[in-house]
């Protein structure tokens, strides 16, 4: 026996990589069908479905680089890509009816590879999805949680789905802008922000109509328990509400 004793253990001389966390190969909030069956081939490749499901976004489920873009025609996986995910894992997407990533592209949670198909050795529309590592079909999991072996059972997706909150810049001209205990100017003060703040808008509603340095707007932000500002005065990057950040 070779390695040294730990705690009566032998110590790998290279430990394993921590496996990357995967999540369902769709995009955020989206609900589809995973089948797996004991005769499929790999074993614990995962069949996705849903209603209407041809032509849908195909997303990676985890940050990684393309190393395969690949139609083989009507036999096998037909159109198929496959992410390196660095430490022996890799993940397989079969039967597109089209891709939209190519050889060498770095994509990361939610990046559209391509578009559920028949393609190749398919009697309909679906995703054949694989978990691999060092080449050898692995048991699926997402977030950790291991798929159903054997059956069909509902997965939701939650690939690049927005942190929740969103950022911003406070830009006043000079001044500092002064914070609300809620959304509108007849609000008790309780604090200002000096320009050029950056701030953390947990959510945003609706309030008092100000004008300020970007227009004018009905929007205020939650910077904070009982701290609101005008967004009319806050660089986000969105005209309006944010994407992704929740109303309050
Ligand atoms: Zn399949």
């Amino acid at each position: 026996m070779t390695g040294l004793l730990v705690g009566g253990a032998v110590a790998p001389a290279t430990p394993a990589l921590a496996a990357p966390t995967f999540r369902v190969p769709f995009p955020c909030g989206q609900t589809w069908s995973g089948q797996t069956r004991s005769d499929h081939s790999p074993a614990y490749a995962v069949d996705f479905n849903r209603t209407d499901d041809s032509g849908d976004p195909v997303v990676a489920s985890a940050p990684g680089t393309v190393d395969r873009v690949t139609d083989l025609g009507g036999t096998s996986y037909g159109k198929y890509v496959r992410i390196n995910h660095g430490g022996g894992y890799s993940t397989y997407y079969a039967h597109l009816s089209g891709f939209n990533v190519s050889v060498g592209q770095t994509v990361g949670y939610g990046k559209v590879i391509g578009w559920v198909g028949s393609t190749g050795g398919s009697t309909g529309p679906h995703l054949h999805y694989e978990q691999r590592l060092n080449g050898a079909d692995i048991q699926v999991r997402f977030n950790g949680t291991l798929a159903l072996y054997w059956g069909t059972k509902s997965y939701t997706s939650g690939n690049g789905c927005s942190s929740g909150s969103g950022n911003g810049t406070v830009d006043t001209s000079g001044t500092p802008l002064t914070v609300r205990s809620g959304p509108g100017t007849g609000y008790a003060s309780v604090g200002t922000v000096a320009d050029g703040t950056r701030v953390t808008i947990a959510c945003q509603t609706s309030g008092t109509t100000v004008t300020g340095t970007y227009g004018t707007s009905s929007i205020w932000d939650r910077i904070g328990s009982g701290r609101f500002i005008a967004d009319a005065y806050v660089y986000t990057g969105s005209d309006g509400y944010i994407p992704g950040v929740p109303r309050c």
